[in-house]
């Protein structure tokens, strides 16, 4: 007998998502993976783009559902509701990959040509359910993630205060299915993974022990209410970075929430800017660097100057020839103040003379 699974774990600030296909071994408990889709992300970045994505097709895609189901239950339409299940198991899966579960029950059922009501009732119901959710991610990243929170309270009394406000208890719960488990150091051809197989079958493969580690991992096991499967991979990562001290901060540009890893001094995420071509980071050090140069004396004193110098044009006090020639050679010593080869007195004295000769 052969299913499909999906998993995630956390591999060296990286999230890898997998699908894979499980066969059990004849007279066996043992089975064996073959994994068909890898796929790797920046740490944070899945659960960040579940609670920022619009998911208005995919909830209109997981409403029609039921009917093409009917059809097919009542043979009318069949091949062409089959190639509408088809897409919209491919869509929703590429939507975001915590649907991936959805996409495999509606391959499942297309396979047996059944399909259970009580996962098809509870799969309507995601967009409700995921309504009250979301809000109360925020919730959970402001009080227990987020990096400028301003507290003298330690992470654990932090997730107590989250769990105390109202309600937030039922959401997030204080068990959960995450396994540690062996996991391939890296990318390997794993054309017969056999680390979910026995003690015994694992000493007979051929995969080395020396390229396996642990990893939290979590595979999505709830049968039929599909919506606590989305759900328990918001967990996993929440809890992830709550007990591994990773923290988020909001972008000064965009307002979003990012993974802050290494420099915790960034301010700017990587997302694309509205508008723009660059990143909010990109457009961020800029915007510092100018505002760092304007904040610097030698520039204000600069500053200050060549405004008063160009009134004089419009005044006729100057003439813009005379305004050039000032200019220029006021950008001079305004370089040689920067990088200190005269003092700022030294640049203030002579801005000061050459006021009453140009
Ligand atoms: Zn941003």
């Amino acid at each position: 007998m052969e299913t499909f699974v999906s998993k995630v774990y956390i591999r060296d600030k990286e999230e890898i998502f997998e699908i894979s296909e499980k066969t059990y071994l004849e007279n066996s408990s043992a089975f064996e993976t073959r994994v068909y889709e890898r796929r790797g992300y920046d740490l944070g970045d899945s659960l960040l783009n579940f609670i920022y994505s619009d998911f208005e097709k995919t909830f209109e895609c997981l409403k029609s559902l039921e009917n093409l189901f009917k059809n097919l239950k009542n043979k009318k339409d069949t091949e062409n509701s089959i190639e509408q299940l088809k897409n919209i198991a491919e869509y929703i899966e590429k939507a975001h990959f915590f649907f991936s579960g959805i996409s495999n029950f509606i391959f499942t059922a297309i396979a047996e040509l059944k399909v259970n009501s009580e996962s098809l009732k509870s799969i309507c119901n995601i967009e409700e359910e995921m309504k009250i959710f979301i809000p109360k991610v925020f919730d959970f990243i402001q009080t227990c993630l987020d990096a400028d929170y301003e507290t003298p309270l330690s992470v654990e009394q932090r997730y107590l205060k989250f769990l105390s406000i109202d309600n937030n208890n039922k959401y997030f719960p204080r068990q959960n299915s995450f396994t540690l488990e062996l996991i391939p150091l890296h990318d390997l051809d794993f054309d017969r993974v056999a680390i979910n197989m026995n003690i015994k079958n694992l000493r007979d493969s051929d995969v080395e022990l020396t390229s396996l580690t642990f990893a939290e991992t979590f595979e999505p096991r709830h049968i039929f209410e599909y919506s606590k499967d989305i759900f328990d991979y918001v967990y996993f990562f929440c809890f992830y970075m709550m007990k591994n001290n990773i923290k988020l901060r909001k972008c000064k540009s965009c307002g979003k929430y990012f993974t802050i890893l290494g420099n915790s001094n960034i301010e700017y995420c990587n997302r694309q800017a509205e508008n723009s071509s660059k990143t909010c980071r990109e457009i961020g050090s800029v915007k510092k660097y100018q505002d760092k140069a304007f904040k610097n004396p030698i520039n204000q004193l600069f500053n200050r100057a060549y405004k008063k110098h160009f009134a004089r044009i419009k005044y006729k006090l100057s003439t813009k020839a005379r305004f050039q020639l000032w200019s220029e050679t006021a950008r001079d010593m305004r370089d040689k103040c920067l990088s200190g080869e005269i003092s700022f007195e030294e640049f203030q004295s002579w801005l000061d003379d050459t006021d009453s000769h140009f």
